[in-house]
């Protein structure tokens, strides 16, 4: 029976008790959204139910595995340019979930799988909230993590609920907690057995609730109501903030604090009004809405249906050969992931380390309560080892990462190609050998792809994903589904020297090793870069890649590109020479411990032959190190080595951390100025050399009025150094 306003994604309907249940579902799609149009529809419908007689409860349930509500549309957020109206959009959804809230009779949420951000919100607002006990949950405040705060009164009602502690590891790092952890922490009332979710929902909405809530820990409700305590308590969080992140490039964190202590100082109208006055402020504010563009592109980029010609095939089983760094790195992926998986390697001590190492990650995460004992024995019993080629008739796919050999590399894909069945998909983890080299003497060269994983496999979130000319539109969406179940971002990227991401960050570092050759300090340069928003310096970047590897990189760009050859420092081939590898050496521009950085190597002056110190501005570095990157960038898109300039955008942010509050280099370009970079160019070309002689693309897009991004609202500058109009000194 149900009754206008009506809203796609949500319907309801009444069952015999007098309980109206709410059930999100939005057709056709994966993940269930809080649109406008859903909290219009919520708004006039609680008014029909608070005057119906026979209403005795609300309960909110999603009819979609593993998925309760995965937050707000970002494109609503995106949408929204105005403080004002981003802050009455907050009003208004506080205003709808206060009146779940404020309703005359209880109300549940029933959460199965994800639950995020607004989800989270309309469960808060609600008397009780009960969960799947199932691995799949996740409840969290993602919100920071796109430059906000929560905005439908979650700054608000979690302290309320949780205290103050559980709040600031929420809230703060916008991290999802699972089942177990959110019942641990008095986010979720009780975990049930899925099946039973909504069947014990409607008992305690119909009376059989616990009567007795469990009560906050003493420790929680001390610092609640002892002044100095709450303020020592959120004065250590803000340090530890300060410690991760700059308020003026990410100041989302630091404004959940003031709506966090608002949440405990003040009365709910006033807190409520403090959260929506800060979401209008941020949803505004130029990082945030990079943030959100940066999610909407990379979120576009998982998507495998559509993206090519055929449908991917289902890897059930998957082999990986060489078991070193990059082979057993991912041969965890694959087992953690549920996917039994065969790891080859001609050497029996390197599988035992593969299984040493990925045994020692998932107890870890037992220790850390992330997952249980049982799983991660599951998991391990996924990873099967092997010297010789047995176990791989009946694998799906083959990713090979032995030693970065040509006549390797073809050696095991011709004895994978009489072993496995003939559909099996060969994906080569080389960095810089072109697939279609190793798929040359394939007899099925059309299942042949790069899978370009990046080190530490488990950490770093993008894969490139290399066509060959050769490689068919199954073998390239069967790898990037899988890429997208493993958890990463793929990109995909033409069969040229260097794919994308190494092929960009070259000329950044050669820039920084000829800064160095030059007497620039190497705090310096690394200072300047880390000025600009980069989590590391270059040379400390050179540092941990290992500067044998770096070079190998420069010596394949060289080979292919005459710009590449012509400018390359000789410092990388000297201190190689010189056993100065980096960390994995103990010393490359820095000297190590172990792991720990000390101070930067003054011996390296000498061996790079500098002249004197010679101090130059942070300003002049950054911009020679990263209109380095702009132009490289700029010469991928004319060669088509990316279809599109997201495509760079996002493959920079998650490979080489490039600042994400700068939304990526080529839309930092637009915000700077096609024009003002390509003249910066032009000068620095005139004084330093050819290198920097703008790309043709550059210089078309001048003479055209273009930028990158046409068509999409121009970005605002960035606040800081590096910004608007050219502060570079000429
Ligand atoms: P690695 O030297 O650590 O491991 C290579 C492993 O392959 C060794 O254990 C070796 O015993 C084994 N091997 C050699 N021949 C074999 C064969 N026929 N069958 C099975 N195993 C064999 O090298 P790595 O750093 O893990 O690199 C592997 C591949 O990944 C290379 O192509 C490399 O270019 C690429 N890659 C490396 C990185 C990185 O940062 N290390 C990043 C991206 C891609």
């Amino acid at each position: 029976m149900n009754e206008a306003p009506e809203a796609s994604g949500v319907r309801w309907e009444r069952d015999d008790d007098g309980i109206v249940h709410v059930v999100f579902d939005r057709p056709g799609e994966k993940v269930n959204l809080l649109t406008p149009e859903i909290l219009v529809a919520l708004e006039g419908w609680l008014e029909l139910w608070r005057r119906e007689e026979a209403v005795r409860g609300l309960l909110f349930r999603s009819d979609k595995p593993g998925m309760f509500l995965a937050g707000v549309d970002v494109e609503a957020i995106a949408a929204v340019r105005e403080a004002h109206q981003a802050a009455e959009a907050a009003r208004f959804g506080q205003r709808v979930l206060g009146r779940i809230a404020d309703f005359p009779w209880p109300s549940a949420c029933a959460i199965r799988g994800v639950c995020l951000g607004g989800g989270t919100e309309l469960a808060l607002a609600c008397t009780w909230r009960l969960a799947a006990d199932d691995p799949s949950v996740q409840i969290g405040l993602p919100e920071v993590q796109l430059g906000i705060i929560p905005g439908f009164g979650g700054t608000q009602r979690l302290p309320r609920l949780v205290g103050l502690g559980p709040s600031l590891e929420l809230v703060l790092a916008g991290r999802a907690v699972d089942a177990r952890r959110a019942l641990r922490i008095g986010l979720v009332d009780a975990l049930v057995p899925e099946a039973y979710l909504v069947r014990e929902a409607r008992r305690w909405l119909l009376g059989q609730a616990p009567a007795r809530r469990r009560a906050k820990h003493v420790a929680a409700r001390l610092v609640e109501t002892v002044p100095p305590l709450r303020r020592y308590v959120l004065a250590q969080a803000r340090k530890r903030t300060a410690a991760r992140v700059r308020e003026l490039e990410y100041p989302a964190p630091f404004r959940a604090l003031e709506a966090l202590e608002a949440a405990l100082t003040r009365p709910l109208p006033e807190g409520l009004d403090i959260e929506a006055r800060i979401v209008g402020e941020l949803v505004a504010s130029t990082t945030s809405k990079n943030l959100i563009w940066l999610f909407k592109t990379q979120t576009a980029r998982k998507r495998t249906a559509g993206t090519f010609a055929a449908p991917p095939r289902d890897v059930r089983r998957a082999a990986v050969l060489g078991a070193g760094i990059m082979g057993s790195g991912i041969a965890y992926l694959l087992a953690d992931r549920g996917i039994p998986v065969r790891l080859r390697d001609v050497r029996p001590e390197a599988l035992l380390e593969a299984a040493r190492t990925a045994a020692g990650l998932w107890r870890r995460r037992v220790e850390q309560r992330r997952i249980g004992a049982r799983e991660a024995r599951q998991r391990l019993g996924y990873l099967s080892l092997t010297l010789d080629w047995s176990g791989l008739r009946h694998v799906d796919l083959v990713i090979e990462a032995v030693v970065e050999d040509l006549q390797v590399k073809r050696d095991v894909l011709a004895e994978v190609e009489r072993r496995t069945s003939e559909r099996a998909v060969f994906a080569s983890n080389t960095s810089s050998i072109p697939i279609t080299e190793i798929a040359a003497r394939a007899l099925h060269p059309e299942r042949v792809v790069g899978l370009h994983f990046f080190n530490p496999v488990p950490r770093m979130p993008l894969v490139e994903i290399v066509a060959g000319e050769r490689t068919s539109p199954e073998a390239l969406a069967t790898v990037h589904a899988l890429a997208v179940r493993l958890g990463k971002t793929p990109v995909v990227v033409r069969d040229r020297p260097g794919f994308l991401v190494n092929r960009i960050l070259m000329p950044y570092l050669n820039e920084a090793l000829l800064l160095v050759g030059e007497g620039v300090s190497i705090e310096a340069v690394d200072r300047a870069m880390t000025g600009f928003g980069m989590p590391v310096g270059p040379l400390a970047l050179l540092d941990q890649v290992g500067l044998d590897t770096a070079l190998h990189v420069a010596r394949v760009l060289a080979a292919a590109f005459p710009v590449q050859a012509a400018s390359a420092s000789p410092l990388l081939e000297k201190m190689v020479a010189d056993g100065r590898l980096g960390v994995k050496s103990g010393r490359g521009f820095y000297r190590y411990d172990g792991q720990r950085r000390r101070g930067p190597d003054e011996s390296v002056y000498p061996a790079a032959g500098a002249g004197p110190r010679r101090e130059i501005p942070p300003e002049m570095l950054q911009e020679r190190m990263i209109l380095a990157i702009v132009n490289e960038a700029a010469r991928c898109l004319e060669e088509g080595v990316v279809g599109e300039p997201q495509d760079v955008d996002v493959a920079l942010v998650l490979g080489t951390g490039f600042p994400p509050f700068r939304g990526g280099i080529l839309r930092w370009a637009d915000a700077t100025g096609v024009p003002v970079i390509t003249d910066r160019l032009v000068r620095l070309a005139e004084a330093l050399g050819e290198r920097f002689a703008p790309a043709p693309l550059l210089r078309e897009m001048v003479r055209e009025q273009r930028r990158f991004y046409e068509g999409e609202p121009a970005p605002a500058p960035s606040l800081l150094h590096g910004g608007g109009v050219s502060p570079w000194p000429r």
